[in-house]
């Protein structure tokens, strides 16, 4: 333990392409790497591939986890529901706990669904109520757009204006993170004109990974529910959704979950909901007692837990793909993974802030435990062309305009070995 505490001090680490070998050789977690298929250049050359936080690698298990489904499908057509090997009527199921266990929540609090924009409308359904005296959303300044276009689209959906409606917790001039006086004072002046707090709780941007306990404490304080989209927190960090009492939470799993593009995604409703018949919801077939869900002609009978907030019978061949991936983290164990990647995010700040570059600029909180394994790097004067050199010289990131590159080193696939060579790359391109 003091081991692993020693090494996350940035004295610990050391410049050169050795001390990168060395960790990789003693990382207990290394052999995972060989278990997701790498992207490679044209020669055949493996590329470093930072944007797992856009899109996470293919596990290799993951053909053979659909390969299953397909061959049931085709073998016993509609028998599969009850016969498959693993029968279908339940594959929800199969993921749930493994699925909570990462996000921090009880089973009954977590369903995989729809997809992330879906979910979250879904959730607006039930716990944005907006009455004239409270209508407004409170989200942040630079929410992923998909996010703010939903809230802005839910207030339209009520009558209201959405600009009159929307609040904005913004970064302070001339600084790039939010801080927590000032979403107090936001509470303090409009805290009761307040009906739903959203705010992303890992921001997709400067990679902020806020206190959610506290959010949901000040908004709870003066009576707003509060949800939070996870979308770059789920498989990053410990969200605890649990204890931190959010009301609701939704994510997806194709970023850090690595289940492909476009997969299902995740939700999250407290416990303290579970049983709650007077939310409004939208509802289907699947939302309904699973005893008597193909009685057909019952009166509607409200599945308890996040469950009831499911409408159809769900892809099958896209929760295959989430299951290969979720059997993965529960081999490594979520506790180590979050070890080696404070560890190798780290390293990479070590290593940029060693460029001793005055044009460079880490945006990302610098304390572990307000960040996931993305760091967002601002790079003063530079422009696309930097992000295409790197491109060309083997190395994936993503760039946000005006002058931002986010890299994530992702701890079940990416070595010391990549972020040495990132940032070797990086210092090689910059000094042109
Ligand atoms: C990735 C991401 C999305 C994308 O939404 P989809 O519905 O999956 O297309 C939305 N919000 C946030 C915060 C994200 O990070």
């Amino acid at each position: 333990m003091l081991e692993t505490i020693k090494q996350l001090t940035l004295s610990n680490y050391q410049l050169g392409l050795e001390f990168a070998k060395k960790q990789d050789h003693n990382d207990p977690l290394a052999n995972y790497r060989n278990k997701f298929h790498i992207p490679k250049d044209t020669q055949g050359n493996e590329l470093i591939y930072m944007t797992g936080n856009s899109l996470g690698l293919q596990p290799k298990a993951t053909k053979n986890y659909i390969n299953q489904e397909l061959e049931d499908w085709a073998n016993l057509g509609v028998e599969g529901h009850t016969e498959a090997m693993n029968p279908w009527l339940k594959y929800n199921e199969y993921l749930t706990e493994s699925m909570a266990k990462i996000v921090g929540a009880k089973p009954i609090e977590v369903v995989i669904m729809n997809t992330l924009t879906a979910n979250l409308h879904f959730m607006m359904v039930s716990f944005y109520k907006p009455t004239k005296k409270r209508f407004k959303v409170l989200i942040e300044a630079d929410a992923f757009p998909s996010d703010k276009y939903a809230v802005e689209s839910q207030l339209r959906h009520h009558g209201y204006d959405d600009k009159d409606g929307v609040i904005l917790w913004k970064a302070r001039k001339g600084e790039e993170l939010t801080n927590y006086e000032d979403l107090q004072a936001i509470f303090d002046t409009h805290g009761h004109e307040i009906a739903l707090v959203m705010i992303g709780g890992l921001n997709y941007y400067t990679g902020q990974y806020f206190d959610l306990k506290r959010i949901t404490g000040m908004g709870h304080k003066y009576g707003c529910m509060v949800g939070f989209d996870c979308a770059h927190g789920a498989g990053n960090v410990e969200l605890n959704l649990h204890d931190s009492g959010a009301d609701f939470a939704v994510w997806c799993t194709y970023k850090y979950l690595n289940s492909g593009p476009g997969s299902l995604a995740g939700c999250f409703v407290h416990e303290r909901h579970a049983n709650n018949k007077n939310l409004n919801r939208f509802t289907g077939w699947w939302s309904h007692n699973k005893e008597t869900r193909f009685r057909m002609r019952d009166e509607f009978d409200q599945l308890p837990g996040a469950e009831g907030w499911q409408l159809s019978n769900p892809p099958i061949l896209s929760m295959a793909a989430i299951k290969a991936s979720l059997d993965l983290f529960e081999e490594v164990g979520f506790k180590s993974l979050i070890q080696k990647s404070k560890k190798l995010t780290g390293y990479f700040e070590f290593l940029i802030k060693e460029l001793k570059n005055k044009h460079i600029k880490i945006i990302t909180p610098s304390n572990p435990e307000e960040r996931g394994c993305q760091l967002s790097i601002q790079v003063k004067n530079a422009d696309k062309s930097l992000h295409h050199k790197l491109t060309n010289a083997g190395v994936i990131s993503d760039w946000r305009e005006p002058d931002v590159i986010r890299c994530a080193p992702v701890p079940l696939y990416n070595s010391f070995q990549d972020v040495y060579q990132l940032v070797n790359k990086l210092k090689l391109i910059l000094n042109e």
